[in-house]
């Protein structure tokens, strides 16, 4: 059963809002079969994750990069946006959220609708690749009959740096423009919802932790305990798909 009263609190906070900014994390997308890490039997739970320096190190850690990337290829190919990116796509086209700052690297909330200008993506995109020295775009299924026939870790074309998905590892650098306007978007919010997100990665973890300390309301959607709850002004621990689309009123 979902939190009814979970999502009439939260359907008051949107109506009461007149800005509201929207972050996800790796909870919003496993209702379209995308496991998280940090669930019981999440990604993590069964694989350790190759950081920054040990990709750009060693051959032998790109190729097992790649391995697994491949090895999920399908799933992120055919996933598809539920209920829950439905529903903040709608309160995207209705004007009342200005964005959205993700964690995902799935490309799901573009898929549902809404412009790729306001799809904040703090972690990158897994949905293709480039190159980390000058940039060139690659896509997955390129990169990967390449890989079937020689077993090498794609190098570019143009310039031979090394070519990895477009995701942020452990160790890189985050994205400073994308970080810039998650700062602003999260200081000119009066209403910031979380969704599906364990609040444990920084320095993503911090923008509620911000627009709390500006004043602006704070409401977190997650089934399990996060450590920003004694924060919140709203915290509803159920699945995102019903309590958000009960309360934006989309299927
Ligand atoms: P996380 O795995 O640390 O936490 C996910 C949280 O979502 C958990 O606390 C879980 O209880 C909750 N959750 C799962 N399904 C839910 C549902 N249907 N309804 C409500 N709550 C639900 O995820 P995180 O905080 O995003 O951090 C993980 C990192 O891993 C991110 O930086 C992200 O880049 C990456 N990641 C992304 C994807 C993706 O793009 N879909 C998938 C796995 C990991
Ligand atoms: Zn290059």
């Amino acid at each position: 059963m979902p939190d009814d009263r979970g999502s009439a609190a939260l359907a008051r906070l949107i109506a009461a809002a007149g800005r509201a900014v929207v972050f996800t994390g790796a909870g919003i997308s496993t209702e379209s079969g995308i496991p998280d890490f940090r669930s019981p039997g999440g990604i993590w739970t069964r694989m350790a994750p190759i950081d920054f320096d040990s990709f750009l190190a060693s051959e032998a850690a790109r190729q097992e990069t790649w391995r697994r990337r491949f090895a999920m290829e399908d799933m992120f190919r055919t996933a598809a946006p539920n209920r829950g990116h439905r529903a903040v796509e709608a309160l995207v086209r209705r004007g009342k959220v200005a964005a959205v700052i993700t964690q995902n690297i799935d490309g799901l909330h573009q898929a549902s609708g809404i412009a790729a200008e306001q799809v904040i993506e703090l972690h990158g995109n897994t949905t293709y690749a480039h190159c980390l020295d000058c940039g060139t775009r690659y896509e997955i299924a390129a990169i990967r009959v390449a890989f079937d026939q020689d077993g090498a870790a794609p190098r570019c074309l143009r310039c031979r740096g090394f070519v990895k998905t477009a995701t942020i590892s452990f160790g890189q650098a985050m994205p400073e423009a994308a970080m810039q306007r998650a700062h602003r978007e999260t200081l000119a919010a009066d209403l910031f919802i979380v969704l599906g997100s364990s609040l444990v990665v920084y320095p993503a973890a911090g923008f509620p932790e911000l627009a709390k300390r500006n004043g602006a309301a704070l409401a977190i959607v997650n089934r399990e305990p996060t450590g920003l709850d004694p924060l919140a002004d709203l915290v509803v621990h159920d699945g995102i798909g019903d309590v958000l689309g009960d309360a934006v009123g989309v299927n």
